[in-house]
């Protein structure tokens, strides 16, 4: 399917949209802020990235050890150096740097932010789109459905995936400096929404996965997710804390209500399938 066609913009959408409009990706709420659907609380501060202090399994497993909970079915054991897992991985690296919008040193890492696209485009051709529509917007890695990967934006730089997030996110994530961000190619998309800590603070994974459709997630692209998920952890030595892009902003329509268990287990597990 091209990418160009209705269904395959529609389905790229997911981080594209985040600085232009509420469509796609993004719904916009009735109501003007969350009343608490997000459990991660505000208390963590720049001083304390990796350890964001939250009230989820994640935070309270984040003891740093970055791959105690390493599924036993895929290639990631314990005491594997991040390049290590990384070559477990089937990663091509795909940079452009009109995707990089500041530096994001490793002490100001706390978040994995999980997206779907929303389509069935394959990585290569979001990221094309993403470069292509001039929104400057992009997730660090996009996850196909075999579990290939493509990275197009490198870890310790801010790339625009999460968006504009709930009035009070950026107190209640603890993401609240915004002054490494250029912020160029955003646009407000309302009052009641205009927190843009997330980005300065996390790293983005978006899955390849059409959510309204109500399909599942192939085994394949869970498995790169939790190697993912591993390599990151390990990269940066502490366990950040996952969250999906509903979180970050209520409404948001990824990632699917198909993904809850999976991200629940990430959560708690760091793997998928809880095991
Ligand atoms: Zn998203």
């Amino acid at each position: 399917m091209s990418v160009f066609s209705d269904a395959g913009v529609r389905g790229l959408a997911c981080a594209a949209v985040l600085a232009f409009s509420l469509a796609g990706c993004g719904t916009a709420p009735s109501e003007s802020v969350s009343d608490g659907v997000i459990d991660v609380t505000a208390e963590a501060t720049s001083d304390d990235a990796g350890n964001a202090d939250a009230d989820s399994a994640a935070a309270n497993d984040a003891s740093g050890d970055a791959n105690q909970h390493a599924a036993t079915e895929t290639p990631v054991a314990k005491n594997m150096t991040p390049a290590e897992i990384r070559a477990t991985l089937n990663i091509v690296e795909d940079f452009r740097d009109e995707f990089i919008h500041g530096e994001k040193p490793a002490e100001f890492q706390k978040y994995i932010v999980m997206h779907d696209t929303e389509g069935e485009g394959e990585a290569s051709n979001v990221i094309d789109w993403w470069a292509s529509n001039g929104s400057r917007v992009a997730s660090h890695f996009v996850v196909n459905k075999d579990g290939s990967i493509v990275q197009c934006v490198p870890m310790d730089k801010i790339a625009h995936h999460a968006g504009f997030g709930d009035a009070g996110h950026n107190e209640k994530f603890g993401v609240t400096d915004e002054s490494r961000d250029d912020k160029e190619g955003t646009q407000p998309i309302g009052d009641w929404a205009p927190d843009y800590g997330m980005n300065s603070y996390s790293v983005g994974i978006e899955m390849v996965h059409k959510g309204d459709e109500h399909e599942g997630y192939p085994e394949e692209q869970l498995r790169a997710v939790d190697g993912l998920i591993a390599y990151i952890d390990a990269y940066y030595g502490f366990q950040s804390v996952i969250i999906d892009h509903n979180d970050w902003r209520t409404g948001n329509s990824d990632c699917s209500e198909e993904f809850q268990p999976y991200l629940q287990n990430l959560q708690s597990t760091r793997t998928h399938d809880g095991s």
